[in-house]
């Protein structure tokens, strides 16, 4: 049996370890570690990024389907074809080079990449089954990084026409029904771009609205954009078996529904890794069914700390990489502690939603008074050039002083609003900073110095 000593021992190599790691290097710790499966995790291999190129490759087949007539750009085409195992071909590849990306970003960092599952023998040591033998690694400090992975329905397990992202992710070719169980993020992702790609979709959500975690303002012009794709939205609905042709579904009161389905996508969230590799005889503190972390992201172990999905919700790849980025300096001596104002979160739908901080309700709930600016992409240059008017940007900002408290907005390409967003927050920007910034013309980022300019009573362009 092979032993290795190291001051660092990270599990697992997705977004937060492999950051963990590279940083921990980059520093001169002596780090180790460990992946069951391919570098990048969850997040290069069958999340983010697959779903962000799948989601790229939907929207140009939709665009050119569009233009077999006669359209106010004066563009045809004769009728598109889509070959999806091309597409996933070149996902792939794209996966692929990201894989190579990371595995050498390690090497430049001298971190000792252990490939196998790692099991705990006790809080200091892991046991990995490796190609050539079992390797043992003891460490000084360990940090869990091990993510998560889908939740299951018991009366929809995976297997068969049943997927879960990942499976969704690599199908080569474009069901003709489809049903997507859960309205989320990811099933609202995926969702439109498989009705771009063809599908007749239909969207099965238990609460009473579409992405519940965003106010019904933001969500309204994607419910929109659902419905002109001729996407079926139930929502207070419940699924409750799967014929193979069709899935049966709860309405309101009882009432049942048979949706045909070629294929069911169950997207109904995601739960950490904790179960099968010896982390239950630590005996670490939870947080329901995540580990339990504070604001150094320690555990209730001395010495073992724990980052990204596994300790609970964002389950975002940008703060399991800001997480791990922070116990990595810790690890090396310095201070740090987890001092973000804000988190932004992306939702990739048609349009984009993007947010920072608090929204209306949330800032009101926290018992702020507060004043809101709203300027419409209708009223802005840049969108009426692209073709999509859709959506607005908000600005929730403090009533007595003009402290920026949250940012939102819809429409489409906004994801690329969220550094602007974070950046506000962070630096502490009053709203009169965001309107004295110079924004460049025509852009869509105007919108933000025009939901700033609303919000202090005197908007320029409405
Ligand atoms: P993971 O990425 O899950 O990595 C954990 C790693 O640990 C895995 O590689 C696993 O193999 C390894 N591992 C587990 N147990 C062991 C063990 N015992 N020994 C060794 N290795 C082990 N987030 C965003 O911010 N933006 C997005 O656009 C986005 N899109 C997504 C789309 C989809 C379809 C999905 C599923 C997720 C998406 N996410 C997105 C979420 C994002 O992928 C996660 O938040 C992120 O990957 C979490 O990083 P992590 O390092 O905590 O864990
Ligand atoms: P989610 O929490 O975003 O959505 C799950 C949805 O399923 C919710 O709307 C919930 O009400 C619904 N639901 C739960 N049980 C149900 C049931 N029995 N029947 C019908 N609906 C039900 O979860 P997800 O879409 O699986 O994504 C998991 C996580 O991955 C997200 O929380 C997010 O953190 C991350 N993610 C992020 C991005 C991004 O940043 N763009 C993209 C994809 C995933």
């Amino acid at each position: 049996m092979k032993e290795i000593v190291c001051k660092l021992l990270v599990i697992g190599a997705g977004p937060g370890g492999y950051i963990c790691a590279i940083r921990a290097g980059q520093l001169g710790v002596d780090t180790v570690i460990v992946e069951a499966t391919k570098a990048g995790g969850t997040c290069l291999n069958v999340g983010c990024i697959p779903s962000k190129a799948l989601i790229h490759a939907a929207e140009e087949f939709e665009k050119v389907s569009h233009m077999t007539s006669p359209n106010a750009l004066g563009i045809t085409v004769e009728a598109p074809r889509l070959d999806l195992a091309q597409t996933i071909h070149w996902k792939d590849g794209i996966v692929g080079r990201l894989n190579s990306g990371v595995l050498g970003l390690l090497r430049k960092a001298k971190v000792k990449i252990v490939h196998g599952q790692a099991k705990f023998r006790d809080g200091k040591t892991v046991e990995v089954e490796t190609e050539t033998g079992t390797q043992i690694v003891r460490a000084e400090t360990v940090v869990i990084a091990t993510g998560s992975e889908p939740v299951e329905l018991p009366p929809l397990p995976f297997g068969g026409a049943v997927l879960s992202s990942t499976e969704a992710l690599s199908l080569t070719s474009v069901p003709s029904t489809l049903a997507v169980v859960g309205g989320g993020y990811i099933g609202l992702e995926l969702g439109t771009a498989f009705a771009k790609m063809g599908a007749q979709v239909t969207v099965v959500e238990a609460m009473s609205q579409i992405l519940p975690q965003y106010d019904a303002e933001l969500v309204k012009p994607v419910a929109k954009r659902l419905n002109e794709l001729g996407v079926r939205v139930l929502t207070g609905a419940k699924a409750k078996s799967y014929s193979g042709e069709a899935l049966l579904i709860e309405i309101a009161a009882g009432a049942e529904e048979r949706i045909a389905a070629d294929k069911v996508l169950v997207t109904v969230g995601r739960k950490p890794r904790t179960e099968g590799w010896g982390l239950e005889e630590l005996d670490l503190d939870r947080a329901g069914r995540f580990i339990r972390i504070d604001e150094r992201c320690r555990t209730s172990m001395r010495g073992v700390y724990a980052i990204g999905d596994v300790t609970g919700e964002p389950m975002l790849a940008h703060r399991a990489m800001a997480q791990g980025e922070m116990v990595a300096e810790i690890v090396a001596g310095r201070k740090r502690t987890w001092d973000k104002r804000a988190i932004p979160a992306v939702c990739f739908t048609d349009p984009e939603i993007v947010t920072a901080g608090l929204s209306p309700e949330e800032a009101r709930a926290q018992g702020y008074e507060i004043r809101v600016g709203l300027f419409p992409f209708a009223a802005n240059g840049r969108a009426m050039t692209t073709q999509s008017e859709d959506g607005f940007v908000r600005a929730v900002a403090r009533a007595d002083t003009n402290l920026v408290l949250g940012l939102q907005a819809v429409g489409a390409g906004v994801s690329e609003l969220s550094s602007a967003f974070s950046l506000a927050l962070e630096m502490g920007a009053r709203l009169e900073d965001i309107a004295g910034t110079i924004h460049a013309h025509p852009t869509r980022s105007e919108g933000l110095q025009e939901a700033a300019l609303k919000a202090l009573g005197h908007a320029l362009h409405i």
